[in-house]
């Protein structure tokens, strides 16, 4: 199937990693593909976490890998000044107004702590939803009533639908938190709407979120973006098997552009932790590994 644009998106909240990496080469195949261009989305709404020097990092391993994008920020500059999530704020709170009109919508001020406590699943159980906190109330978040749930359709990127219903971990999901600021799921959800996004390729580990960004968007009066064709890879994983995390270790990209590694031994690397068959030594390697399995 044919699609018009995908994105990567990075959140400079640590270290791009060798996982992240795999995921921005897999888009870019992908793309390529599908005749998709690719926008660059850096996700910074998450304010605590961010540094200048992980946003930084973000165009420097771009550039290392020779990921062209076609749409977005060219340097960290542009992207403070022109495409940081802090100028879509408006577009964001109007989702959050409509929301709020739907009766969809309530104040939860329970802390982490608390739900890991109320229930021994982790999960949150709708605690507050009856609770009619009242919406300015100070360190309160927003969370949407899943309870209005219907079956949820899923389109993997041959255009075959898998209907489906929301997983526990998003049940109640926020959508405003506490520091006043929109989640990750309702950024994310409202950026690809707007920039017109119809193909995501993420790690498997988000498939629960695309489906909570499909309950979101019905929620808003949106059906556009359930024709999304979506992708969820496998996640990659250390030589010993562990989850790669956001790092200064030897799986950042830093640390391998630091010590002089070139880009082939970087490909010989993914190659051995995607268990390749065939030794990987370029993008071209990649490409034809990766899509002679999707
Ligand atoms: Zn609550």
């Amino acid at each position: 199937m044919n699609y018009k644009l995908t994105r990567i998106a990075p959140t400079p909240s640590g270290f791009l990693h060798l996982g992240n990496v795999f995921s921005f080469l897999l888009t870019k195949a992908l793309a390529e593909k599908a005749g998709a261009k690719i926008l660059l989305r850096i996700d910074d709404l998450d304010r605590e976490r961010f540094r200048m020097e992980y946003l930084v990092d973000i165009f420097e391993t771009l550039d290392f890998l020779e990921i062209p994008y076609h749409l977005g920020p060219k340097n960290p500059e542009d992207f403070l000044v022109n495409w940081t999530q802090l100028n879509r704020m408006d577009l964001y709170n109007k989702a959050l107004d409509k929301l709020w009109e739907r009766n969809l919508l309530f104040s939860c001020t329970c802390s982490r702590k608390k739900i890991s406590q109320m229930d021994s699943s982790g999960y949150y159980l709708g605690h507050c939803l009856d609770r009619n906190i009242p919406k300015n109330r100070k360190e309160a978040a927003w969370r949407i009533n899943t309870l209005q749930e219907e079956l949820i359709s899923i389109r993997d990127l041959k255009g075959n639908k898998t209907e489906t219903i929301l997983a526990e971990n998003v049940a109640f999901f926020t959508v405003r938190k506490k520091d006043g600021m929109p989640s990750y799921q309702l950024s994310s959800l409202i950026d690809d709407l707007e920039f017109g996004v119809d193909m995501i390729v993420r790690g498997k580990d988000l498939y629960t979120s695309s489906l909570a960004q499909i309950f979101l968007a019905h929620s808003i009066g949106n059906q556009n973006f359930e024709k999304i064709g979506f992708h969820h890879h496998p996640l990659l994983k250390s030589e010993e098997g562990k989850k790669l995390s956001k790092s200064e270790g030897a799986t950042s990209i830093r640390f391998w552009r630091e010590n002089g590694k070139n880009l082939s031994e970087m490909f010989t690397m993914i190659g051995k932790l995607i268990g390749s068959p065939d030794p990987i030594e370029s993008y071209e390697d990649f490409k034809k590994v990766v899509l002679s399995t999707i």
